[in-house]
């Protein structure tokens, strides 16, 4: 694979035959920090949402979307930028408070919000929440009632598209959970108009992730422009629409639209409306910033397949267990002009059959003590990591030019140990 290949090109590049992000070989990073560790390049993320907002000539908010990659760093080096956030949880507000991004770029999202995270984002005063079911609707009237605020409310539908993506990503359909049914969606709307604590400001829709065509984001978009017309014909005065995240990224083969194609498709659909737009892209920012690096721990030859047994596992990156994701795995040292490739299972020491990244991957030889990078990690990475088999909570890397910080440290087996406690009867 030629460097312009690589997913996260050019700030991903084999320069001098080392895999480098931005100036920094991978593995320098690797001396320091050890394997596995997660690591994003802030030019590639600071690219990305700078040709985000430029296709929209600079008037459209973009609301990073916190659960894709939610390390306060990366929050804050996009917040600074300008990018606001997309929140899905209390915790998730506090990291992009904590990251210094202001509340009036902060956006709610979240079919199951609890009455204390209602709360908590009134008390902030957030941009926009975006409310899922009237029961919801009812809820936040009340707690706003009581708190003597006013919350900012656009209402997320779903629009009964598909969105042609990974069953387990797709939140569009009128069986998926999400949002209140275009049917009832107006109902919602003068429901919304009537409750006391309740400013109804817009439209928002989100039909789903890692989507690589235009057409189901232009039908949904479609529906909702109908609807915010219809709504205001009733004398709802809506000033906003949040067409949500979702646009597709490049892992293996994919051919996702250009973000001016999408841009001008947005355009299109939504003329002369005389609306605020805002969006809530995750993947499409942060998912080729970032690699996973990991070590080769034995080259084992079964009985009808080569395994490379890596340190690290699922519970690092689950998205190929999750989703049956693809991840480009390349060496970090350059392989040779003439090396073959030849097919091996890349798997991690957990004990799961699952927890195997590939099957029958061709891939160049892979010697013990040998430094991989797994691709395209930068969203639903490091955030799905979890601690599974006591393995120690993957660290991140945040790289700048020639420099790259630790965002977040692996932790000790003593501060793995320290978060539980023993009842007093059985001391
Ligand atoms: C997950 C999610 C997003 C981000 O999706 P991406 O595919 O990462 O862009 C945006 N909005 C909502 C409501 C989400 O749940």
């Amino acid at each position: 694979m030629s460097n312009s290949e690589l997913p996260g090109a050019p700030e991903l590049a084999y320069r001098a035959g080392a895999l480098s992000l931005e100036q920094v070989p991978v593995a320098r990073i690797a001396e320091q920090v050890g394997t596995p560790f997660y690591a994003y390049s802030s030019a590639y993320l600071e690219r990305r949402y700078r040709a985000f907002v430029a296709a929209f000539q600079n008037k459209a908010m973009l609301c990073f979307a916190v659960k894709a990659n939610s390390n306060v760093a990366v929050l804050r080096h996009l917040g600074r930028l300008g990018a606001g956030a997309d929140l899905v949880s209390e915790g998730e507000l506090r990291r992009a408070l904590a990251a210094g991004i202001p509340a009036s770029r902060l956006i709610f999202s979240g079919i199951g919000k609890t009455e204390t995270e209602l709360r908590a984002a009134l008390a902030a005063d957030l941009h926009q929440i975006n409310v899922e079911s009237l029961p919801e609707l009812t809820l936040l009237s009340d707690v706003a009632h009581r708190m003597g605020k006013t919350a900012r409310v656009a209402i997320r539908v779903n629009p009964d598209v598909d969105a042609n993506t990974h069953a387990k990503i797709s939140t569009g359909k009128s069986e998926n959970k999400f949002g209140i049914d275009l049917p009832h969606a107006a109902d919602a709307f003068r429901r919304a108009k009537q409750l006391p604590g309740i400013d109804p400001v817009g439209v928002a829709v989100h039909i789903g992730s890692q989507i690589t065509s235009l057409a189901p984001f232009e039908a949904a978009f479609t529906k909702v422009v109908d609807l915010l017309k219809t709504v205001r014909g009733e004398g709802v005065a809506l000033k906003r629409l949040d067409l949500g995240g979702g646009l597709g990224i490049r892992y293996r083969d994919e051919n996702p639209p250009s973000i001016e194609d999408y841009a001008a498709m947005v355009t299109r659909v939504t003329r002369g409306l005389d609306v605020e737009l805002a969006f809530e892209q995750g993947r499409w920012i942060a998912g080729n910033a970032g690699i996973l690096a990991a070590r080769v721990l034995y080259v084992k030859e079964g009985a009808t397949r080569r395994f490379v047994i890596l340190d690290a596992a699922m519970n690092d990156l689950v998205r190929p267990a999750l989703y049956d994701a693809w991840h480009e795995i390349v060496p970090v040292t350059a392989p040779g002009a003439n090396a073959t490739l030849a097919p091996v299972d890349v798997v991690g020491p957990v004990c799961e059959t699952g927890d195997m990244f590939a099957s029958e991957r061709p891939l160049p030889p892979l010697a013990q003590g040998e430094l991989v990078a797994f691709l395209s990690a930068g969203a639903y990475g490091a955030i799905m990591s979890s601690g599974y088999n006591s393995r120690l909570m993957v660290p991140e890397v945040l790289v700048h030019g020639a420099e790259f910080s630790v965002v977040r440290p692996r932790p000790t087996y003593d501060e793995m140990l320290a978060q539980e406690r023993v009842p007093p009867w059985l001391l």
